[in-house]
Order: C-alpha cells, then structure tokens, then sequence
C-alpha cells in the first residue's frame, strides 16, 4: 500500500496537473511584483505576520524573532523596533477580558474556585501569546508605513 501510493506521488504526468498545479499561477500573477503603500495593506500585511512592503516574506523566524530582512523582497527590517509595546497592550486588554469573564461567570453561575483556576489559566495563556505575533507584527507594520510615508513625502513639513 505504502509503495503504491509513493509512486503514484511520483508520476503526476499519469492523472495529470493536480488541483494545486492549476492554482499555483494565478497566485503568482496576483502577489508577483506588488508591493504595499496603502495603510489597510500594511495592517493587514502585519497582522499576518508578513513583510510590510511586499506582503509575502515572513516577518518572524522564531516565535517572536523579527528576522534581519525580508526573504521574498530583501527590505531589512532593522527599522522595526516594536520593543514591549505589544506585550504591554496586550497583558492590559488579556487582564481586562479575562477578569471581566471570570465576574460573569461567578455572578452567574457560583462555581468552586477550581473551576476558576481551569478555566481562567488557559484563558489568560491563549489571550496573551496568541495575539502577541499579529500585534507586533502589526506595530511594525505601522512603523514601516510611516516610514515608509516619510520618505514619500519628504520635502514637505515633518
Ligand atoms: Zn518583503
């Protein structure tokens, strides 16, 4: 079974182009040479955790990392400097929602404290680490822009 389906794998000229083959240029003809200059774009770009100025290199190589520059379209990233900014907003938004659920839920429902603690712990992990990456990649999407914007208009008043 397993020898069949790796050399079927391997002959795709027998059954044809899959279904991906026929996507692949399409979307190359949709991301190939553009790059962001609008505001929405870059927001967008940075909450994807993607380059700010072409929207495909990523812009992390660790969980939280910022690489040294892009790999789809060289722009160093050595602008971004995103500090703990993210980190601070977000353990003030985590504290708010979470503590605003955990007053909901014993007004409501009274539950023993250990209900609290399985509830709430995970809560305040996955409220806390998981917007963290899409925050700063947001923050530095922003910087980018501004940046970016900067140099645009540069002549102008600062
Ligand atoms: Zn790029």
């Amino acid at each position: 079974m397993g020898q069949l389906k790796f050399k079927l794998t391997h002959y795709p000229e027998i059954y044809g182009p899959g279904p991906l083959a026929q996507e692949r240029p399409d979307d190359e003809i949709g991301t190939m040479e553009s790059t962001i200059d609008t505001l929405s774009g870059a927001i967008l770009a940075g909450l994807a955790c993607r380059c700010p100025r072409c929207g495909r290199g990523k812009l992390f190589q660790g969980f939280l990392t910022v690489q040294p520059r892009c790999e789809a379209c060289g722009l160093d990233y050595g602008f971004a400097d995103a500090g703990d900014g993210p980190a601070v907003f977000i353990m003030f938004l985590a504290g708010f929602i979470v503590v605003g659920a955990a007053l909901v839920t014993e007004v409501m429902y009274r539950p023993p404290l250990w209900v609290h603690a399985a509830l709430w712990l995970p809560l305040i992990l996955v409220v806390t680490l998981g917007p963290l990456r899409p925050m700063k990649g947001l923050m530095i999407a922003l910087q980018y822009h501004h940046k970016a914007a900067e140099g645009r208009f540069r002549g102008g008043q600062p």
